[in-house]
């Protein structure tokens, strides 16, 4: 699979870190990291990564209002939303806001990248 640059979104720097290792394992190019919804669409539009990781609760902007704004102006990049929140009504809200797959906190490795994997292949 080609090198992808991937935008981390999450408010908690160890979730972050945690995600870039994983990412960076596993081949692709961690572009930038935002840590609120306000900063993932500026740096967005600054950077355009090819596919972003979305926290969904964050202060200023959360990542679902997030993913409805990147959407509006992107429709083809690629979101999957990492959440430590599984609630069902939650997964639901995020795909109906055009996030594209969900993994809940706390993820393996394996999972991301086939997560990535089958994203990309689409
Ligand atoms: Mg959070």
């Amino acid at each position: 699979m080609e090198e992808l640059k991937v935008m981390i979104v999450d408010d908690a720097a160890f979730m972050r870190k945690t995600l870039r290792a994983i990412i960076e394992n596993i081949g692709h190019q961690v572009i930038a990291e935002a840590e609120n919804g306000v900063e993932a669409i500026r740096l967005f539009k600054l950077l355009q990564p090819d596919l972003i990781t979305m926290d969904i609760t964050m202060p200023e902007m959360d990542g679902i209002s997030a993913v409805k704004e990147i959407k509006a102006i992107s429709s083809d990049i690629k979101i999957i939303m990492c959440s430590a929140m599984g609630q069902r009504a939650l997964i639901i809200e995020a795909l109906q806001a055009g996030a594209n797959d969900f993994i809940v906190k706390p993820f393996h490795s394996d999972r991301i990248a086939h997560a990535i994997e089958d994203l990309m292949s689409r």
